[in-house]
């Protein structure tokens, strides 16, 4: 009786949504600079840290002309997240030393297919217009903030 008469736990999904924590760890973003280039540097250790090996990637050399495109002189020609493998940890966010990739606030779609599931490039890099940009200054902590520009630590050369 007293479960019957006090507040419910359950909401009206989808006239009701509950929110989301700034630090809901939902699907991944790759962030571009403030110059509109992409921040991955195809390091792989965002993949390393991945308990689940959920992702992968391939690396390419920068070609003069592409300094607008890409921060540094290597980066992800392929980048995929399996989002049926990934626990949504997170360490790939800790592990990544060039401020790439981050876990947002966004769930996964669902799908009838195994394929969709393979998040490329086109879903995880943001959107090069500044006013679609993803904020995730909520996920970036003062002291892991501190600790990346530490260059004496192997983590950020
Ligand atoms: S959130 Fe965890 S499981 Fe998912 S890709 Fe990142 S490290 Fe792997
Ligand atoms: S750790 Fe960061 S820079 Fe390195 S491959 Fe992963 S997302 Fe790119």
């Amino acid at each position: 009786m007293k479960h019957f008469l006090g507040k419910k736990t359950t909401i009206k999904y989808p006239e009701t949504r509950k929110e989301y924590s700034e630090i809901y760890r939902g699907r991944h973003v790759l962030k571009r600079d403030d110059e509109g280039r992409e921040r991955c540097t195809a390091c792989g250790l965002c993949a390393l840290a991945c308990p689940a090996e959920a992702i992968s990637m391939v690396a390419a050399e920068r070609k003069p002309g592409e300094e607008h495109l890409y921060r540094e002189e290597k980066y992800a020609k392929v980048y995929e997240i399996n989002m049926l493998r990934c626990i949504f940890c997170g360490l790939c966010e800790e592990a990544c030393p060039k401020e790439a990739i981050f876990l947002t606030k966004q769930t996964v779609n669902s799908g009838y297919r195994r394929d969709v599931f393979i998040y490329g490039k086109e879903l995880l890099v943001e959107s090069v217009d500044a006013d679609k940009r993803i904020d995730v200054s909520k996920r970036q902590t003062e002291e892991v903030k501190n600790f990346k520009k530490e260059k004496n630590q192997r983590h950020n050369r």
